[in-house]
C-alpha cells in the first residue's frame, strides 16, 4: 500500500505574495501535484495533506527566530495553492484523504502520521510539495528511519534555494535510497 504526502503546497509557500514563498519554481509544480493527487485519490491510495501551522510570534517556536511569520493559523496563507485547494475541497470527505496540521519541518514530528500509515498497511510514501531541502527533506529522513520506501517526484518538489534543492535531490536517492517518481 502507498500514500502520497502532499507537503506545504500552500499560499504562503508558493504564491507571489506568500510570506515565505518559493515563487515560480513552486508555482510550476501545480499541474504535476494536481495530477498525482487526483491519481492517488482515484486509485483509493491514501492522500495526506501535511500542512505547516504556526501561531504569530510564538516565543517558544524555534522557527520564530529563523523565518518571517508564515502559515499562521486561520489565515489564507494556509490554503492550498491554486487549484489544489479545489481538488482537496471536492474530495475531503473521502476516507482516503487526510488533512493534517504539522508544526515542524517533518510531517512525522509530533503528529499521528506514522500510526495512520501503519494502520493502513502503507509501506511506501510518495513525496510532493515544498521545500525540497527543508520540509520534504526532514520528512524523507524520518520516513527512512521508520523503514518506509520513499519515492520523490522530482517534477513535484521545489525550493526557494536552488542549490539546496539540487543537493537534496541527490541526498534522497544516494543516501536515503529513494526512488524517482514517474
Ligand atoms: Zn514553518
Amino acid at each position: 500500500m502507498k500514500a502520497l504526502l502532499n507537503i506545504d503546497y500552500t499560499y504562503d509557500f508558493v504564491a507571489d505574495d506568500g510570506k515565505l514563498t518559493c515563487g515560480k519554481p513552486g508555482q510550476d509544480l501545480e499541474d504535476e501535484i494536481i495530477q498525482l493527487t487526483k491519481q492517488f485519490i482515484e486509485n483509493d491510495d491514501y492522500v495526506v495533506f501535511a500542512i505547516d501551522v504556526h501561531d504569530e510570534r510564538d516565543p517558544y517556536h524555534p522557527e520564530t527566530r529563523l523565518f518571517p511569520p508564515h502559515n499562521i493559523r486561520g489565515t489564507k496563507g494556509r490554503d492550498l495553492y491554486g487549484r489544489l485547494q479545489e481538488v482537496y475541497e471536492q474530495n475531503k470527505d473521502r476516507d482516503n484523504v487526510y488533512f493534517m496540521d504539522k508544526t515542524r519541518y517533518s510531517a512525522f514530528a509530533g503528529t499521528d502520521l506514522d500510526m495512520k500509515l501503519k494502520a493502513r498497511g502503507i509501506t511506501e510514501v510518495h513525496l510532493v510539495g515544498v521545500c525540497t531541502d527543508i520540509c520534504i527533506l526532514h520528512t524523507a529522513v524520518d520516513a527512512y528511519n521508520k523503514g518506509y520506501t520513499i519515492v520523490v517526484h522530482e517534477k513535484a518538489v521545489a525550493s526557494f534555494n536552488q542549490a539546496g534543492h539540487e543537493w537534496a535531490l541527490g541526498h534522497f536517492t544516494d543516501t536515503l535510497g529513494a526512488k524517482k517518481g514517474e
